[in-house]
C-alpha cells in the first residue's frame, strides 16, 4: 500500500479546521492538526510533512513568522497560506517569505484540493511524474542520468541530477546557496561549500543551458542564490 501523503493543518478557527480535516481525510490524506503557531513549531520540529496548510493570522506565532522561520531553517516542505479576504498585501508577502501558494477564505474545498494537488505535483516531481520529468525544455531521466533536448542526449552526474531535482521541486523561488548545500550535499555551509556549489552550477549549466554564458533555466540572483524559472 502506498504511504499516505501527510498534511499539517495550522488553523485556529475550529470550524474551518474541522472542515479541512474531515475533507482531507476523506480524500485519503493523513492529517495532523495544530491550533496555534507555537504548537505548529513544536510539531514541525519533530515530524516531516508533505505539505503544510498555514493560516496567516494565528495566536502566539503568526503564519508569516512561522513561514519565514521555517524557510530560514531550510525547511523545504511546501506551504499553502490561508489568508482572509482583503489581505491582498499579506498574500504577496506570503509568497515572498517562501510560501508556495495561497488561497483566500472563504474558499471551496474543491479549489483547495486543486491547489494542494498542483503544489504537490510541482514540489515533488518524483511522486507526480516518476523518475522522468520535464525541466524547462529538457526531459530529465534520473535513473539513466541524462537530459534530452530535441533528441540530443547529454549525460549528467548523480550530483547534477540531485541539483536538477531540487530546482524542479522549488520552481520560481530564490534558493540560497546554504539551502542548496544543506539539501543536496547534506552539509552545513562553509566558504568551500560556496565554491563547490558555484562550480557545480557552472558545470550543470554547460550541460543544460543552450548558452551557459546567458543562462535561461537556472539564473543567478546576485547576493541571494539561484532560481529556476519556469
Ligand atoms: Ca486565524
Amino acid at each position: 500500500m502506498e504511504e499516505k501523503i501527510n498534511i499539517l493543518i495550522v488553523e485556529d478557527e475550529e470550524n474551518i479546521r474541522n472542515a479541512l480535516r474531515d475533507f482531507l481525510e476523506f480524500q485519503n490524506f493523513e492529517v495532523t492538526i495544530a491550533t496555534d503557531g507555537q504548537q505548529a513549531q513544536d510539531i514541525v520540529s519533530k515530524r516531516q510533512f508533505n505539505l503544510i496548510l498555514l493560516d496567516l493570522m494565528l495566536p502566539k506565532v503568526s503564519g508569516e513568522e512561522l513561514c519565514t522561520q521555517w524557510r530560514q531553517q531550510g525547511l523545504v516542505t511546501p506551504i499553502i497560506m490561508l489568508t482572509a479576504k482583503g489581505q491582498e498585501k499579506d498574500k504577496i508577502s506570503g509568497l515572498n517569505i517562501g510560501a508556495d501558494d495561497y488561497i483566500t477564505k472563504p474558499f471551496s474545498l474543491e479549489e483547495l484540493l486543486a491547489r494542494i494537488n498542483a503544489v504537490l505535483r510541482r514540489t515533488d516531481p518524483a511522486r507526480a511524474v516518476g523518475q522522468v520529468f520535464k525541466f524547462a525544455d529538457l526531459e530529465v531521466d534520473i535513473p539513466e542520468l541524462k537530459v534530452t533536448r530535441d533528441s540530443t542526449e547529454t549525460k549528467i552526474s548523480a550530483r547534477e541530477a540531485q541539483l536538477i531535482q531540487y530546482f524542479a521541486a522549488n520552481p520560481n523561488r530564490i534558493i540560497p546557496r546554504d539551502e542548496l548545500y544543506q539539501n543536496v550535499w547534506n552539509d552545513t555551509m562553509t566558504e568551500l561549500g560556496t565554491r563547490t556549489i558555484d562550480m557545480h552550477i557552472a558545470k550543470l549549466r554547460s550541460r543544460i543551458e543552450i548558452n551557459s554564458a546567458q543562462p535561461q533555466i537556472i539564473k543567478t540572483v546576485r547576493g541571494a542564490g539561484y532560481k529556476y524559472e519556469c
